[in-house]
């Protein structure tokens, strides 16, 4: 069956066209700035080039009408047309406490995704609009919701609550939810795969570390701790996110900077993080080129980010009261063997001994722990359209 995979954002697209059956990806590409000038839609046939071009996008429907123009060209398209799409598999990003795993989506299903707009309002609205848009245009075809949260939801209480007062928690759902669940649940299992252990039997730490970032603790096929909270803001040093900041900081910020709530939310949110630590970038690529030029602040910026992420896999590996893997996943965990060499240095409590060599290997899955390393350590390249396409292809089957 081919599964149309669609990531919508508030003013952006992205797609994948995927055969379940070989599972690779037939064709590929994003839309962007819908809804604003200058919009314009990539394309890539499987070995073949981007092709990029420009055309008005005034709302996502428009979005996905280009997208099945471009999948069913007579010239460059892989499908002859949309009956061979056999289903839709769609990345919500906030089910709350009502999805522990993906749905067939039905009416019943967007009221519940709605209800949860509240708990991500830049996100859960966008990917509605995104499935609306399937359905008009595609009627008939199932389509299928995978949440970002659903993973987290086997963390037991004492992990998911916050100590403020229970009836936040039972009126308004103020709680740990956790987000990249379905990186870390791809993650977790290709570990087992790799490692040809039983994913119900190990203790995974899974580092998804890319512009946004979070950490995971699989106990046996179960996440039961993550570092991402309420929202994706907490947690690790994150491209311009700030993670864990103390609550208090935030008045005295307020006060300091004459900014309201709104206000500090931005700075916490787009001014921080990799960025504003370093005054210079939230990309690893540039923050790596200027240390080695010996620029000071990207050098700090560097080591409070290993820093975070060393102390999250102590505290993950207490929770599980033990580790048999750690993994490093998406753009920085997977493109930059520094990062995994410095947070494995401070690891030799564990009994983490890296192998220089094979971190440096530009493979998809590689395992880099030495021989005789007491846990191992891998790189594995996350696929979260895959998992998606995965476990759109077990409901509709
Ligand atoms: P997201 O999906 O959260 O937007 P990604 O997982 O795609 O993020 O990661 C993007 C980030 O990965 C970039 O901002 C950059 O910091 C980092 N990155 C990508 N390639 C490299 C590289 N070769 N070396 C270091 N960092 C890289």
């Amino acid at each position: 069956m081919k599964i149309l995979v669609i990531n919508c954002g508030s003013s952006s697209l992205k797609y994948q066209l995927i055969d379940s059956d070989t599972e690779g990806v037939l064709a590929k590409g994003l839309c962007e700035r819908i809804g604003i000038d200058g919009s314009c839609i990539t394309y890539q046939k499987a070995g073949c080039d981007k092709v990029k071009t420009e055309i008005p996008m005034p709302d996502h429907t428009k979005a996905v009408e280009l997208v099945i123009a471009a999948l069913t060209d007579p010239a460059t398209g892989v499908i002859k047309d949309l009956s061979e799409i056999g289903a839709v598999g769609h990345r919500v990003v906030h089910g709350g406490e009502k999805f522990a795993s993906s749905v067939i989506i039905t009416d019943e299903v967007i009221k519940a995704v709605e209800e949860c707009n509240d708990l991500a309002p830049l996100h859960n609205p966008a990917n509605i609009i995104g499935i609306n848009a399937c359905q008009q245009l595609m009627p008939g075809v199932p389509q299928v919701a995978v949440f970002d949260t659903a993973f987290h939801q086997t963390m037991p209480p004492e992990a998911f609550l916050y100590a403020v007062p229970y009836s936040y928690y039972r009126d308004y759902g103020v709680r740990k939810y956790g987000f990249h669940g379905t990186s870390h649940s791809y993650v977790s299992k290709r570990v087992a795969e790799i490692l040809g252990k039983d994913y119900n039997s190990i203790k995974t730490i899974v580092c998804h570390l890319g512009n946004g970032a979070s950490i995971c603790a699989v106990d046996c096929g179960k996440s039961v701790e993550t570092s991402m909270g309420l929202t994706p803001l907490m947690g690790l040093v994150m491209g311009t996110r700030s993670g864990e900041i103390d609550p208090g900081a935030m008045e005295y910020i307020a006060k300091k900077e004459n900014l309201d709530l709104e206000g500090v939310m931005n700075v916490l949110n787009k001014k921080s993080g990799m960025l504003g630590l370093s005054e210079l970038s939230s990309d690893f690529r540039d923050i790596d080129q200027a240390m080695e030029a010996g620029n000071e602040k990207a050098a700090a910026a560097y080591n409070v980010f290993i820093h975070r992420v060393v102390s999250y896999v102590g505290a993950y590996a207490a929770v599980m009261n033990g580790v048999d893997a750690i993994v490093f996943t998406a753009g920085v965990g997977e493109n930059d063997p520094s990062v995994r060499a410095n947070v494995c240095k401070s690891l030799g409590y564990l009994g983490v001994k890296i192998d220089e060599e094979a971190n440096k290997s530009r493979e998809d899955e590689v395992i880099i722990s030495a021989p005789d390393s007491k846990v191992a350590v891998l790189k594995v390249a996350t696929n979260e359209e895959l998992m998606i396409a995965r476990e759109t292809l077990a409901l509709v089957k």
